[in-house]
């Protein structure tokens, strides 16, 4: 019988906050996949976006809760490292220190559309295999270097526990049309995004005032009822 490896789900975000989408997606790709792990990998300083609202140690925080309960993990390896925080550079570490394990970088369609615009992506299929989740509102693409990977390098069956690296799967999720920027807007227009993500996250958005919340909101919410 094959040698089954070890397989290890880095699912990277900014997580400003978390939120319901980013749980739910990992914690399904976790189970479809039988996967031994999933790690949420939260950035301190990701290099392709616009910095981010809350800061490194409030969204390391909010991951922290948001997970609570799940068998889903937080690797604060980025919030550790100074400087940019490169997915190629987590990939390299993780692969130092798991060699024989098949990584599996696990990101969102739009994720992944925008993968060529990563620092050293080529190198990403020769340290890990790529799942692509499909999200709400965006589609697989059908034309250029992504779609090309794609089919060149299309895992058919979802055998990740016999290949390290070099294999891309596509996987369908329960799609939630949630994104962080979405709960960043409600707050900062006094509304509730209430639901959208762990009630222990929002309270915790509540404590410390983040996002231009102010006590005096009305969507703080009302007292328990008790039945
Ligand atoms: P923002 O709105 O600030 O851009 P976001 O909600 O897209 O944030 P990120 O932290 O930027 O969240 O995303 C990290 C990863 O999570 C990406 O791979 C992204 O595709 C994925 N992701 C985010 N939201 C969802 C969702 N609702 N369903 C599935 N995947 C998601």
């Amino acid at each position: 019988m094959t040698e089954r490896l070890k397989t290890i789900g880095i699912f990277g975000g900014t997580f400003d906050p978390i939120h319901c989408g980013h749980l739910r997606a990992g914690l399904e790709i976790y189970e479809t996949l039988s996967l031994n792990e999933m790690r949420l990998i939260p950035g301190k300083h990701p290099p392709h976006r616009s910095t981010p609202k809350a800061s490194p140690e409030h969204r390391l925080n909010m991951a922290r809760l948001g997970i609570q309960g799940s068998p889903l993990q937080i690797d604060d390896c980025e919030m550790r490292r100074e400087g940019p925080s490169y997915s190629i550079d987590t990939l390299m570490a993780l692969r130092r220190e798991y060699p024989k394990a098949s990584l599996c970088m696990v990101v969102g369609v739009d994720a992944f559309l925008g993968l060529t615009s990563w620092f050293q992506w080529e190198k990403f299929i020769q340290l890990a295999n790529i799942i692509v989740m499909y999200r709400a509102g965006w589609s697989l693409p059908k034309t250029g270097i992504t779609a090309e990977l794609l089919q060149s390098h299309a895992l058919a069956s979802k055998n990740l526990d016999q290949v390290t690296c070099g294999y891309i799967l596509t996987q369908k999720i329960t799609t939630l049309e949630i994104s962080a920027s979405q709960i960043r807007n409600l707050i900062e227009q006094k509304r509730s995004p209430a639901f959208l993500l762990p009630k222990s996250v929002h309270e915790y958005i509540q404590q410390n005032k983040l996002y231009g919340y102010d006590e005096n909101d009305t969507m703080t919410p009302k007292e328990d009822v008790h039945l």
